[in-house]
Formats: C-alpha cells, sequence, structure tokens
C-alpha cells in the first residue's frame, strides 16, 4: 500500500477529481470490502437494499496486507460468514487461505463491490439523502455504512530514529529475518501476534512492553509463556530512540521505568505496533470521532443531531443516516469476528429504519 499516495489523495478532498455523477439514488453505500464491509453486503443483499461497496484498495484489502504465509491466530468459525464455508489445511488458515475465502465468497454472491476507488468526501444534502464524492465519481445513498476498518496510520512513538530504515510500523514477511534477532514494541494483540510470527524463522525476538502485562488474547500470551517459546519480554520499558547508520537501524535505546540506566539491544529490525488510528479525518467535521479518531455510535455519543428525528440506532453515528461498524468503531474489538457481525448487524438496523419510515 501506498501510504504517501493515500495520504494525498484524502487531502484533495476540496478538488476531487471527477463529476461523472451515477444517475441512482442508492438506499445505502458502503465504504470499505473488508470483513464488515462485506458482511454488511451480504446481509443488504439478503434483506432487498440497493447497496453499492466503494474500497479503495482490493476486496479484503486488511487481509491483503497481512504477511504472506501467516497463520491467523482466529479460528474458522470466528472468520466465516456462514458456518462451514472455510476449509483450511490445517487447524487454522493462513492468510492466502482467508483472502481467498473472502474474495470467492464476494464473487460468489455477486455482491457489488468496486475497488480501486477511494471515498473523499460525504455530504447531507437532506435527511436520508447524501452525496459522496470518490476519486472517479460522485454517487448518492440514503444512508452511508462506513467500514473502513482502523489499519490506515500506525501510532508512532514519536522518538529520535524512528524513520530509519528496519523500523517498520506494519506486519512484514519473516524471511528476510531467518536466523537474525528481531524486536518488536507493544503488548496488545498485533505486537503479539508479530512476535509470535517472526519466531517461525528469528533466532529470537525480543517483546519490549510499556505496561506491566501483555494485553493480547490469551491464547496468544500462552504462547509466550511457553516453556520452549523464543520470546523474550520485557516490561515497564520506555523506548528512548533508535540510532542508526548510513540511515539503517543500528540500536535501540531504552530504559525500565524504575530506572535512569538506559540499555541498548541491536536487533536486525524493530516493528512498533503500539495501536492504529483509523482514516477518519475526512469525518472529523460532522461525525463525532474520540479522540484518537475512531467513531461515536449508540449510547457513546454525547452529540448528535438527530435527538429530534429519532434516537440513533445501532451503530448509527452522530449523524442520522451515517453509520460504522467493524475496526473504525469506538468501542470495537478489533477482531474480524466482531467485525463480520457488526456489518450485518447495521445492514439489518438500516432496512429496520427504512421499513419504520415506509
Ligand atoms: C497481520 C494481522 C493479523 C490479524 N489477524 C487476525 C486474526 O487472526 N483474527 C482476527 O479476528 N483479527 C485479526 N486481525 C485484525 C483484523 O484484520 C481486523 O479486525 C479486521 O480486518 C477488521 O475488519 P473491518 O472490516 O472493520 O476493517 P478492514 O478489514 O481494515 O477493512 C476496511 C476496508 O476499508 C477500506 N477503506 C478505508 N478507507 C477507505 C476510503 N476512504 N474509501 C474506500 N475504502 C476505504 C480499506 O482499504 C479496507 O479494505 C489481524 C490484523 C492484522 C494486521
Amino acid at each position: 500500500m501506498d501510504m504517501a499516495k493515500d495520504r494525498e489523495k484524502m487531502n484533495d478532498i476540496n478538488n476531487p477529481k471527477s463529476e461523472i455523477r451515477e444517475l441512482k439514488l442508492h438506499d445505502l453505500l458502503i465504504v470499505g470490502a473488508g470483513p464488515a464491509g462485506i458482511s454488511a453486503a451480504y446481509e443488504s443483499k439478503k434483506l432487498g437494499l440497493d447497496y453499492v461497496v466503494v474500497e479503495k484498495g482490493l476486496i479484503g484489502n486488511t487481509i491483503y496486507n497481512y504477511p504472506i504465509g501467516l497463520t491467523v491466530f482466529s479460528t474458522t468459525n470466528e472468520l466465516e460468514f456462514n458456518r462451514g464455508d472455510l476449509n483450511p489445511a490445517r487447524e487454522k488458515p493462513t492468510r492466502e487461505e482467508l483472502l481467498n475465502y473472502y474474495v470467492h465468497f464476494a464473487l460468489e454472491n455477486e455482491l457489488n463491490i468496486r475497488t480501486e476507488e477511494i471515498v473523499l468526501k460525504v455530504e447531507r444534502v437532506s435527511e436520508g439523502h447524501f452525496k459522496i464524492t470518490t476519486n472517479k465519481k460522485l454517487y448518492e445513498s440514503r444512508k452511508v455504512l462506513f467500514a473502513i476498518g482502523a489499519m490506515d496510520f500506525p501510532r508512532r512513538l514519536d522518538v529520535p530514529g524512528e524513520d530509519l530504515q528496519k523500523v517498520h510500523h506494519r506486519f512484514l514477511e519473516t524471511f528476510p529475518y531467518v536466523k537474525k534477532n528481531a524486536l518488536v514494541i507493544g503488548g496488545g494483540n498485533s505486537a503479539v501476534e508479530e512476535g509470535l510470527h517472526l519466531t517461525n524463522f528469528t533466532e529470537k525476538v525480543t517483546l519490549l512492553v510499556r505496561g506491566d502485562r501483555l494485553t493480547a488474547s490469551q491464547i496468544a500470551i500462552d504462547k509466550v509463556n511457553e516453556p520452549n517459546s523464543r520470546v523474550d519480554v520485557k516490561f515497564n520499558v520506555i523506548v528512548d530512540a533508535f540510532e542508526g547508520k548510513d540511515s539503517k537501524l543500528k540500536a535501540i535505546k531504552y530504559h525500565f521505568k524504575d530506572s535512569d540506566k538506559i540499555e541498548e539491544v541491536h536487533p536486525a529490525a524493530a516493528f512498533v505496533f503500539i495501536g492504529q488510528t483509523p482514516n477518519t479525518g475526512f469525518l472529523k467535521e460532522y461525525v463525532e470521532l474520540d479522540k484518537y479518531g475512531f467513531v461515536l455510535t449508540g449510547h457513546d455519543l454525547t452529540h448528535d443531531d438527530h435527538a429530534a428525528v429519532h434516537k440513533p440506532l445501532p451503530f448509527e453515528t452522530s449523524v442520522s443516516g451515517i453509520f460504522v461498524a467493524g475496526d473504525a468503531r469506538h468501542g470495537s474489538t478489533k477482531q474480524v469476528a466482531s467485525a463480520v457481525g457488526e456489518g450485518a448487524a447495521a445492514s439489518i438496523s438500516i432496512r429496520e429504519f427504512f421499513r419504520r419510515s415506509e
């Protein structure tokens, strides 16, 4: 994924490239074709809604960007749209099996998904009527569902040297690190999963955790704590700087919270996994967000503009008619199973809204 280009496109909201107008008012425009968006599209089709999905990358783009060969930590029943559909060769699917399943699911169900088209702007024309500008077209829709995930902007430590080569903020394949030492910063699911994934080939992985415990899933924590695990965890660590030579990482300096003594490690690569920020900048002027940019919905809302119209429905934002499902939603669990469930539930909520107003 080319982040610089992505940002450029997002910043271009006041100057959309195209004025090609789609001559119809859709019931629902879904932004994003990840698990939440695909699930919402499938449910919308079953409910008879006239929907369209606009995806800036490829179907299952976040999964497409998982490292090649990754075995996911979820079991098949947590990843499927319909029970028993996903048949991995081993107990848990690889990135390739999961992506193959989602792409086939979208194709076989003839879901109306338009890829490589980015939503830049959403404007409310009137109650139940939105204009959506992409880099290719202008759409009109009665409702909009954001299923845009939260993978766009990895959070940074903001310490010196963070842009050196070999300091990564994304999951990468492990092959370049065969028999080398790697370092991961973070204690949540992403950091621990990447640490475990790296041990497939690396000599050793050091995990630097700011807090005093891991906050990943219990299965992942148990794997880290296995006697033969090659993940060495250090808690209560503050990273001070990445140091390099010829723009390449050479050392990482850190200290423990209760000490001023600076320690140093020299891994082949460092992976910073301290959270993600969704790309909701283009929504912030009208939809209520939390301090990290996640979208507030339902009873999490402190303000809403539609109290006079109706109480916010589940997954409805502070703007009547704009919904959000999956990782981009404040309070979501950042897992496929909940994204799939939320996508379907949001479509049902929207259908219910139409039914009531018919
Ligand atoms: C390496 C890795 C491994 C993981 N393993 C697991 C696992 O084993 N089990 C698990 O449950 N979870 C796992 N996760 C987390 C899981 O991928 C997410 O929880 C899930 O993808 C969230 O689904 P979503 O539909 O909400 O968002 P996403 O899957 O992120 O989909 C959002 C989509 O919206 C698109 N989009 C964003 N902005 C726009 C825009 N402006 N216009 C058009 N399109 C847009 C994006 O391109 C993307 O395709 C993993 C994550 C990573 C990174």
